[in-house]
């Protein structure tokens, strides 16, 4: 596994003073309140774990997954739920938390159809962002780091469902990537 990396972005002592830090910015905003916490499924669940141990702000926490058509390192846009969330967010503070936005065309999708469901206030937290990537206009209120327009694996994040058990955040060898093009893709 790790013979494949061909360069580590990010180590996990890096991440984690990120994600602490997240953490304490999201405990000063949301003081008082209580959150609902939306984890959008595979990818960021070891983010979300990791980050909802940093929050002191009472949180309910819920999953959601949803499911993009294309090649498996790039987004077509075309969006589904796969997985919706059990809990009714109406009236209720939403901060939904991503592993990556790449396009936006996700996230977008994501916050769009959960505010028509009338949450109190909706914010999303992403650990990464490409924003040289962008197809759409969309801003993450909470951002881990930005990195410039490479495929990453490690952390939750996968490639072909692969090296979602790294430690780290790292770029793979050229040809570790030329394996299992699949069709369906499911995100996160
Ligand atoms: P978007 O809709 O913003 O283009 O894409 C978001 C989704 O694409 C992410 O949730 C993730 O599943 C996938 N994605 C985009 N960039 C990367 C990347 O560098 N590595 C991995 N593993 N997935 C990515």
């Amino acid at each position: 596994m790790m013979k494949d990396i061909a360069k580590v972005l990010f180590t996990e002592e890096t991440i984690a003073a990120r994600v602490k830090e997240l953490g304490s910015q999201i405990n000063k905003d949301y003081e008082g309140k209580e959150l609902i916490v939306v984890g959008v499924l595979k990818g960021a669940l070891m983010f979300m774990a990791d980050l909802i141990r940093e929050i002191k702000t009472p949180l309910r926490f819920d999953l959601i997954a949803v499911s993009s058509y294309g090649a498996s390192t790039s987004s077509s846009g075309i969006v589904r739920i796969i997985k919706d969330i059990d809990m009714s967010i109406e009236n209720e503070h939403v901060l939904v938390i991503e592993d990556i936005v790449d396009t936006g065309l996700t996230l977008k999708y994501l916050m769009k159809t959960l505010a028509s469901r009338q949450p109190a206030s909706l914010k999303s937290c992403v650990l990464l962002d490409k924003p040289s990537r962008r197809k759409t206009e969309i801003t993450p209120d909470y951002s881990g780091f930005s990195i410039p327009d490479w495929f990453v694996v490690g952390y939750g994040l996968d490639f072909a469902q692969r090296y979602r058990q790294l430690p780290v955040i790292a770029v793979l060898k050229p040809e570790a990537y030329n394996i299992g093009n699949s069709q369906e893709k499911e995100e996160s």
